[in-house]
């Protein structure tokens, strides 16, 4: 019977397991198959603070894991495929193999849409991106490329609009999910130029490893065309990774895990943290702040129930 169940490895995850390790809970981490979460998909991380000069999403994620496991978290391989969270001892399916836990944290991250294009996967983290606010600073005075047509696509392309030259708003429709406060900003922004009835058939150089240019084609007349880019982000939307849990936690209608106050989900001793439960800021100083507070929840829980 583990005290602590942490599914996740990203920041959240490792920054909760780093504070119930400290608080001598011997968590267990469950990494999922992506070990170190979405930082480890990108290079210079330049917002999370305490690094001057920067650091490596991969090892930031990777020194708050050292930290945690100095302090005696465990962590282990695999993903939590079913769980039962209708009744204490919490129980956990980790690939096959059922184990129990007084108190779980839900860390398990959202994954950003993609548009599944092979260029545009080899790409990321090297001009490619899902996160304006995060990458958005690298690209002053630069061609920077939107892709989508929604609320969130249209904020991007707004902010980015604060450091390009100009911003390309690629959308494959003529017609809008946005808003109409969403869309009308964007439209008044004269930074932002729109390609509509626009498909994206590859981001280029993979070759060179980094972004020069988009491939586009209009889907009304066929024509196809290149376009040079520095930037090119993705704003089409993110699935949170909560499948497993639907049914037993209340669930947001696009999936995020709804919170009932603090770390808290609605059952007692289960836990939320980080971007699986965060549509709005979804950064890595805020997931690690997540992963505290749900760490803390479970240390007060656990000494309240004399565990
Ligand atoms: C390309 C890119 C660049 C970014 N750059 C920055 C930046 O510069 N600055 C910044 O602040 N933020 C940045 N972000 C955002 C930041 O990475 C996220 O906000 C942060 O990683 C969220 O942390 P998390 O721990 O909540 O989730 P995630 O990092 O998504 O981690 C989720 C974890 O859960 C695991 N998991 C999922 N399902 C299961 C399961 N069923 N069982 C077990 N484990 C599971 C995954 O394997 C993963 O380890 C960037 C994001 C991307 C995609």
């Amino acid at each position: 019977m583990r005290n602590v169940v942490i599914i996740g490895s990203g920041c959240a995850g490792n920054t909760a397991a780093l504070y119930t390790a400290r608080a001598n809970l011997k968590p267990l981490v469950i990494s999922g198959h992506e070990a170190g979460g979405q930082l480890s998909l990108t290079t210079l991380v330049e917002n999370f603070p305490g690094f001057p000069e920067g650091i490596n999403g991969p090892d930031l994620v990777e020194n708050i894991r050292k930290q945690a496991e100095h302090f005696g978290a465990e962590y282990m391989h695999g993903a939590v495929i079913d769980t039962d969270l209708s009744k204490r001892p919490f129980r956990l399916n980790v690939e096959g193999e059922w184990m129990e836990a007084r108190t779980v944290i839900i860390a398990a991250g959202a994954s950003a849409r993609w548009l599944g294009l092979e260029s545009e996967q080899k790409l990321i983290g090297h001009g490619v991106s899902s996160c304006a606010t995060c990458d958005g600073f690298f690209y002053r005075e630069k061609e920077i490329m939107v892709v989508g047509g929604g609320d969130s696509a249209m904020e991007e392309a707004n902010f980015l609009t604060r450091f390009g030259k100009r911003v390309t708003l690629v959308h494959r429709k003529d017609t809008f999910r946005a808003s109409k406060i969403m869309l009308d900003r964007a439209k008044a922004n004269p930074k932002i130029e729109f390609l509509m009835n626009t498909a994206v058939e590859e981001v280029f150089d993979v070759t060179k490893g980094e972004v020069t240019g988009a491939r586009l084609r209009n889907l009304v007349t066929g024509d196809i065309f290149d376009r040079p880019v520095d930037g090119f982000f993705v704003a089409i939307g993110h699935i949170p990774n909560t499948h497993i849990f639907k049914g037993q936690l209340d669930l947001d209608p696009d999936g995020y895990l709804l919170s009932h106050g603090g770390a808290r989900t609605n059952i007692l001793g289960v836990f939320h943290a980080g971007d699986v439960q965060d549509r709005v800021y979804r950064q890595a100083i805020t997931a690690a702040g997540a992963g505290c507070m749900a760490a803390i929840e479970v240390e007060r829980l656990l000494e309240a129930e004399g565990h």
